[in-house]
């Protein structure tokens, strides 16, 4: 496993300031723009923008200097582009610390952007090499299956590679010829003033071949449709509005280009009695004014389905929060757990009968001034103002 560190190449106690100097420097050297159609340049901006996403964030750094690189990227789901971004999230990265390339991005939004692909359509030496389509999906789950983590079966449908042609698009591999317009390189020349433009082939768009027999399963696309059944396995602490990246989940890639990935976005249904704020769970406590006045013990549930006891002590005031540590929801990065924060709802009593009035009346003639520290300061504040 590569290290981090050494791929950006800065010390390991360097600064953010440092972390993100080194990626600029890696970046701009192994950018797709500078070494078109070049894989290994490509494979290495991937490590670049990877590396510098877990370096630049204080959270995932610290992960990964404690527990190492499979650690940030735990749960993620399967895949076998081995953990690695694909392209467009790299260039995505890069746009985010430096701004530019292809205008409209740079700030917060970012979703459109997995809808368009760079790098690939104008790539001279990989003629017609295409990166499949990825795909986003909603998936929505319950509270409870958030907080323990879930595996959720779903279908969707993806292009994947003609079975009967295996991807070439002809009937049979006399059928396919090097194309004339191009001579097989899938490009060609146009002048434009002073400049020379390289472009796709409008015969072969890029491939370089031209088949005069089309396959009949695919009608010459050398992809079809498919339904699949894929698993997905959601850690335990995900919260409404993330993201899995399912790598290769997309659609199948066209000319030996690789697969799409697949966006899982995740929408958590409202509990009826938990709400959460980041890895901690509030729950609300009504309790009645004779139990807030006297303290009692309670037993809350926990939003992983255990059980915690909290003591409410006498004189309790509406409102009052308790904190019962390690009982919130658990971290989606493995990061321990949130607290529970039990909020108290001191209820005043309605519906009193003859009997239980009479002995309110007769509490009210003994209650004394410093039984409502609150009240107190409110009416001395009064004086003195009007004083
Ligand atoms: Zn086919
Ligand atoms: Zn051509």
């Amino acid at each position: 496993m590569s290290d981090y560190y050494n791929i950006l190449g800065v010390s390991k106690n360097a600064s953010q300031d440092e972390i993100k100097k080194g990626y600029r420097k890696q970046a701009l050297k192994y950018h797709p723009d500078k070494n078109p159609g070049d894989k290994q340049a490509e494979q290495q901006f991937k490590e670049i923008s990877e590396s510098y996403e877990v370096l630049s964030d204080e959270n995932k750094k610290r992960i990964y200097d404690q527990y190492g690189a499979d650690a940030v990227k735990g749960g993620m789901g399967g895949g076998g582009a081995g953990g690695f971004s694909s392209m467009e999230e790299a260039l995505h990265t890069f746009m985010n610390a430096f701004g530019g390339r292809g205008g409209g991005g740079g700030g917060g939004g970012g979703e459109s952007i997995f809808d368009s692909f760079f790098g690939f359509d104008s790539d001279p030496s990989s003629a017609g090499m295409r990166q499949g389509a990825s795909k986003k999906m909603s998936l929505t789950i319950t509270f409870e299956e958030a907080m323990k983590g879930v595996e959720k079966e779903a279908s969707i449908i993806n292009h994947v590679t003609c079975s009967t042609c295996q991807g070439s698009g002809a009937a049979d591999q006399k059928s396919i010829k090097t194309c004339s317009q191009c001579g097989g390189a899938g490009q060609v020349h146009q002048t434009r003033g002073f400049f020379s433009m390289a472009t796709v082939c409008p015969s072969c768009q890029g491939r370089g071949k031209r088949i005069t027999d089309p396959c009949q399963t695919c009608r010459g696309s050398g992809r079809e449709r498919q339904k699949q059944h894929i698993q997905i396995k959601i850690p335990a602490g995900i919260d409404s509005g993330m993201r899995l990246r399912m790598a290769g989940y997309g659609d199948a890639g066209e000319g030996g280009g690789p697969p799409g990935d697949l966006y899982v976005y995740i929408n958590v249904k409202p509990h009826d009695v938990f709400e959460r704020e980041g890895d901690d769970v509030i729950i609300e406590l009504p309790i009645s004014f004779s139990e807030a006045a006297l303290g009692i013990k309670k037993e809350m549930p926990t939003p992983i389905g255990g059980k915690a006891r909290i003591s409410i002590p006498e004189g309790t005031q509406n409102g009052k929060v308790f904190r019962v540590r390690g009982e919130g929801s658990p971290n989606v990065h493995g990061g321990g757990q949130g607290d529970l924060l039990v909020q108290v709802v001191v209820e005043t009593p309605v519906g009193l009968n003859d009997k239980q009035k009479d002995l309110l009346k007769e509490f009210a003639k003994l209650e004394g001034d410093h039984n409502s520290p609150r009240k107190r300061t409110f009416f001395d504040k009064l004086k003195r103002l009007f004083a």
